[in-house]
């Protein structure tokens, strides 16, 4: 299991802004690539949020919401061809979809109970929740159970991010500000 995701500048400049472009909905993207001894992310593959009520494998939970009345504001979904044309795009160039991204606006950079319900498989999970940081996650899915039942979620275990030198950005914050990227101590650890 991976305990750190290095970053290349320019994915993260991409990462946030692509994200942010689609305030106050929930952006969501792929991330591409190398599976080596450490991870490492070399594109970012923004993606539109395809969420609508009832979509199928992305049921509701009664009592299990994250809030009032769900919607892109609050929910996420990235189109399955979407990953499919990531996938086959990568591995003309040797890199493999890792995980995807995706925004929490106004919230903590954690995953949701539906973001644990609904991972698929293993792989990275990162959200960023603006000013309250960034944060990266290693969604653990084979040793939980299938997400095809209700009330199984994934085992959440943080990522350390580092930037492309290997300085540590932490599990903590991060800000970008006109392609200059620093570190700040507002983020928080997965408590729950
Ligand atoms: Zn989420």
């Amino acid at each position: 299991m991976p305990w750190r995701l290095r970053f290349d500048w320019d994915c993260l400049i991409v990462l946030r802004r692509s994200l942010d472009a689609v305030a106050p909905n929930e952006g969501c993207a792929l991330l591409l690539g190398d599976c080596g001894s450490e991870l490492r992310l070399r594109v970012v593959w923004p993606c539109c949020n395809v969420w609508r009520p009832g979509l199928q494998g992305l049921e509701e939970q009664p009592g299990c919401g994250d809030g009032p009345r769900p919607s892109r504001q609050t929910r996420f979904a990235l189109d399955p061809r979407e990953q499919i044309a990531a996938q086959r795009w990568g591995r003309q160039r040797g890199l493999h979809v890792v995980g995807s991204a995706h925004s929490h606006p106004g919230g903590e950079p954690r995953p949701s109970s539906n973001d644990r319900r609904w991972a698929a498989a293993d792989g990275v999970m990162v959200i960023d929740a603006g000013v309250r940081g960034l944060a990266g996650w290693w969604m653990e899915r084979s040793t939980a159970g299938p997400a095809s039942a209700p009330a199984t979620l994934a085992k959440v275990h943080p990522l350390s991010l580092v930037g492309p030198e290997g300085a540590a950005l932490g599990n903590t914050g991060l800000s970008v500000h006109n392609s200059r990227c620093r570190t700040s101590d507002d983020g928080s650890a997965f408590g729950a």
